[in-house]
């Protein structure tokens, strides 16, 4: 994780939406098929991967505990679309070219539908939208159901997302009860049999069930680890389960993500900012970035490394992005500083000047308001 592989006066060439050369600039510059390409310069600036966001809740609505779904049904797909889009736009302008966003209105058919097609609506040219099914226990109806009446309802649900293929990820939310392992269990195998892929969603109960059920299942990730021990960091490192850290939502206690325990314990290490619109309002990767490096004892380049390549792999998506190589997604970052070390040290400033999502500018820093100031009014 500490190596960026940083190229001094480097150059990358983009064709068609995708990476097709990526090394110094002399060499790329010489290379035929770069002879007629239109240039953007870049010089004296940090030219980086798009940030990949592996764990939002960008569509939760305000609610409190068991009405979830209510506030999902009394929205308009079309509110709630209009909504998200404003903070993917800042989410571009800070950076991320690639964020998973998940469901959790608990088993509402109606309600979880209407959110994976706004994810589907969400996504297109100027950000991937990678969108995951969450399984909430708490607020799954406002009356108790039998765990076989559950099992029902969840299978024609699953079906139908399957169907309309509106999710990617499968994911249980452990966090809100886990005295529910072996019907969590249950649900991954089905879940794998549909052939979504998997994760978990800890939390601070039962860490260590969650994690061993994560491996179990072969679960791409398993995120929330701010309460692990050096223990259970021991269990997941060599599986092939990436682990992710929300460590916004650990701001309010006094008790730092232990994400050095991680990293020493050889776990790969993914950070997320596990945005929610009412209840953890961090929404910029680079904020991360800096948290990580001041609170987590990270150093930039381990940083840098969780937020890109890392939240890639926890999206199983790391073919196509997460970092500049040929054949990947022309998901590109400028930032205003020659050196990536300022993104930990300047601390909720933006430093980036231009997004490029598949090639295409997406997002280019605009102007402050000319300097030609009002005449100074006459009580100054
Ligand atoms: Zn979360």
């Amino acid at each position: 994780m500490s190596q960026l592989g940083i190229i001094t006066d480097g150059a990358i060439l983009i064709r068609a939406g995708k990476i097709l050369e990526v090394g110094p600039t002399r060499r790329v510059e010489n290379l035929a098929i770069a002879r007629r390409a239109q240039e953007i310069e870049a010089a004296g600036k940090v030219v980086m991967p798009g940030f990949i966001d592996s764990h939002t809740h960008l569509l939760n609505g305000a609610w409190r505990e068991g009405d979830a779904a209510r506030s999902v049904r009394t929205s308009t797909a079309q509110r709630l679309q209009y909504r998200a889009q404003a903070h993917v736009q800042t989410m571009s302008r800070h950076g991320a070219t690639t964020i998973e966003v998940k469901t959790g209105s608990g088993v509402d058919p109606r309600a979880e539908i209407k959110l994976l097609r706004v994810m589907g609506n969400l996504n297109g040219d100027a950000m991937n939208i990678v969108p995951t099914f969450l399984l909430r226990f708490s607020p799954v109806s406002p009356e108790p159901l039998s765990e076989l009446a559950l099992t029902e309802k969840l299978e024609h649900l699953l079906g139908n997302i399957k169907r309309r293929r509106l999710a990617r990820f499968a994911d249980v939310a452990w966090e809100s009860d886990g005295d529910h392992c072996k019907f969590f269990e249950r649900h991954l195998s089905v879940c794998r049999q549909h052939g979504f892929g998997l994760k978990v969603h800890a939390g601070p109960r039962k860490t260590a069930d969650a994690i061993a059920a994560a491996i179990r299942a072969l679960a791409v990730s398993v995120d929330h680890l701010e309460h692990a021990t050096e223990e259970e960091a021991r269990v997941l490192a060599g599986s092939p389960t990436m682990a992710v850290l929300a460590p916004a939502s650990t701001l309010r206690g006094n008790r730092p993500a232990p994400a050095r325990t991680l990293i020493d314990a050889g776990v790969p290490l993914a950070l997320a900012t596990d945005f929610d619109p009412h209840h953890n309002p961090i929404l910029s990767m680079q904020t991360l970035v800096a948290l990580a490096c001041l609170y987590l004892g990270m150093n930039h380049a381990e940083a840098i490394t969780a937020c890109t390549i890392n939240g890639a792999h926890a999206l199983g998506c790391a073919q196509t992005v997460g970092s500049l190589e040929p054949g990947k997604s022309a998901d590109i970052v400028f930032l205003k500083t020659g050196d990536c070390r300022d993104l930990a040290g300047h601390v909720g400033e933006n430093l980036v000047q231009m997004t490029i999502k598949g090639g295409k500018v997406i997002y280019q820093e605009g102007e402050v308001a000319p300097r030609d100031l009002p005449d100074r009014p006459a009580w100054w």
